[in-house]
């Protein structure tokens, strides 16, 4: 019977180990657009190895209700993912996050439960791990709510600050650690609730003063708790594969969070301290209206484009707003059908969320070798003739360039470079980062006015008939 025990255990460790290597190889595939979704094939296969072999765990009861966590997880879960807008996608990215650091910081309320309930007094470390899940689940679960709460624009996006707010974050972070050590040198499982309590206020209060514009950073470095937090529990459960799966989604949501910090300029104590995008988007909202611009019609740049050489496709934010993926990538076969050279300049933080515009351009089967990442992209720019920024702003903003502006050390597109510049947006109104572009100004610039898919069908149009 004990023979026939561990050698059921060391089937489950291999399993284990086996979905380890799967999640290794599946951040690898994630990591490169050609190999993103058998990356994410390789994980889901993974994962149910892990699943299946955990139910063989011999400790393991409440059997029926954990299939039926599992049957009600799925019902919801997958018809979200399937039907949930690109543009929403942050949203989803942080209430799946949520509800993972929830769950974590409540397996750790069990484990605190289960490890204080005997007569002994567990060893200083192992209360220390379970008290850091509970704090480190709960701050992501409440603070994954608010970040769902303001991108879904239940509440305004614009950072929510009061007096003495960083003062009063700072104490409210100084007493759940306070919390921590009474409780460690006195258990309690009522001072328990109340570390909860605190926790799920200083998840809030992280939120509330961040712009709805670095949300998306915040999700990422979310992300990352909640992976601690379940490498905690994995801890608490004894089990490996949570303490694996766990720390590497800490590892590589930090890495995420780094490079978005990189991508915009920005460190993370500004984007976590600074509430960026109050006053700033207020101030520069339109503030280009009363100067002249160069505007003409569709048709007229469909055919500046008919005669070009070279073409730059510089997508943003817009492109998602209008789901013109497929129009353009109607313009594009159009014009290598032209024989002009066509290739996509892709700014790592394009559209609101890493890999947006890769995974907008993957829907509509644009070959992978025609998007450029922007170090790639930007030395070609200076040959082009034409420069078709469409639906991005900040991402080609030459404010970026100097000092004293709010995206000041951003590195940009560098569309000014090329030939001709054309913008399709719908008005003169900023970018996320709420500040005016010069290039609309400049004289090589044209405006075409706008929703993106209509006027590139227009121009697909005027492309073909010349
Ligand atoms: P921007 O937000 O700077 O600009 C979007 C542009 O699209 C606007 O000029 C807007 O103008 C236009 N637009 C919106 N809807 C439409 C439409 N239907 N048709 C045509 N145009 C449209 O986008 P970028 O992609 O250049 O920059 C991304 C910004 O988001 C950066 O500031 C980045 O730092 C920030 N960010 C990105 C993250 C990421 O991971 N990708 C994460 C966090 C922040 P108009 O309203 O006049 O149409």
């Amino acid at each position: 019977m004990t023979g026939t025990l561990i050698a059921r255990g060391t089937v489950i460790d291999l399993c284990y180990l086996f979905a380890a290597v799967t999640f290794i190889l599946a951040l690898k595939g994630l990591s490169n657009p050609k190999r993103a979704r058998s990356g994410n094939f390789i994980a889901m296969v993974g994962m149910a190895v892990a699943i299946i072999a955990t139910f063989f765990r011999p400790e393991l009861h409440n059997v029926l209700p954990m299939v039926i966590a599992m049957v009600v997880g799925a019902a919801i879960g997958i018809p979200v993912s399937r039907f949930v807008k690109m543009t929403a996608m942050p949203q989803l990215v942080a209430i799946f996050n949520g509800v993972g650091g929830g769950a974590a910081a409540l397996v750790s309320v069990v484990g605190y439960m289960h490890i204080t309930a005997g007569g002994d007094k567990p060893a200083t470390y192992v209360v220390l791990e379970v008290l850091l899940g509970v704090l480190i689940g709960t701050v992501s679960f409440s603070g994954s709510a608010i970040a769902y709460i303001k991108l879904q624009e239940l509440i305004t996006g614009r950072p929510i600050t009061y007096p003495g707010q960083q003062v009063i974050n700072a104490l409210l972070g100084l007493g759940a650690l306070v919390l921590i050590v009474i409780i460690l040198i006195h258990p309690s499982v009522a001072l328990l609730w109340v570390l909860l309590a605190v926790a799920f206020i200083v998840g809030m209060a992280i939120v509330l003063p961040i712009g709805g514009a670095d949300v998306p950073v915040l999700i990422s470095l979310l992300n990352s708790l909640t992976g601690i937090a379940v490498a905690a529990s994995g801890f608490t459960l004894d089990n490996n594969m949570l303490i694996v799966a766990g720390t590497l989604v800490g590892a590589s949501g930090l890495l995420l969070t780094q490079m978005m910090c990189k991508a915009m300029g920005r460190s993370l104590p500004n984007i976590l301290f600074s509430a960026f995008g109050s006053a700033v988007t207020a101030g520069a909202a339109g503030g280009g209206e009363d100067r002249p611009v160069r505007s003409q019609s569709p048709e007229d740049i469909g055919v500046t484009l008919a005669y070009a050489k070279k073409v730059a496709i510089i997508p943003g934010y817009g492109l998602a707003v209008a789901q013109a993926q497929h129009t353009i990538r109607e313009l594009a076969d159009e014009l290598e059908a032209k024989g002009i050279d066509v290739f996509y300049a892709i700014h790592p933080v394009a559209g609101r969320m890493p890999g947006h515009m890769n995974v907008l351009l993957a829907e509509a089967n644009v070959p992978y070798d025609k998007l450029l990442e922007m170090d790639e992209a930007n030395p070609l720019l200076k040959d082009c003739d034409v420069a078709l920024v469409v639906g991005a702003n900040d991402t080609v903003n030459p404010a970026a360039r100097e000092a004293g502006s709010p995206i000041s050390g951003m590195p940009i597109i560098n569309a000014d470079e090329a030939g001709q510049v054309v913008f399709l947006k719908r008005s003169m109104r900023p970018g996320f980062a709420g500040i005016e572009n010069e290039l609309l100004f400049n004289e090589k610039t044209t405006l075409v006015f706008g929703d993106a898919k209509e006027t590139l069908t227009k121009m697909v149009a005027s492309v073909a008939a010349n």
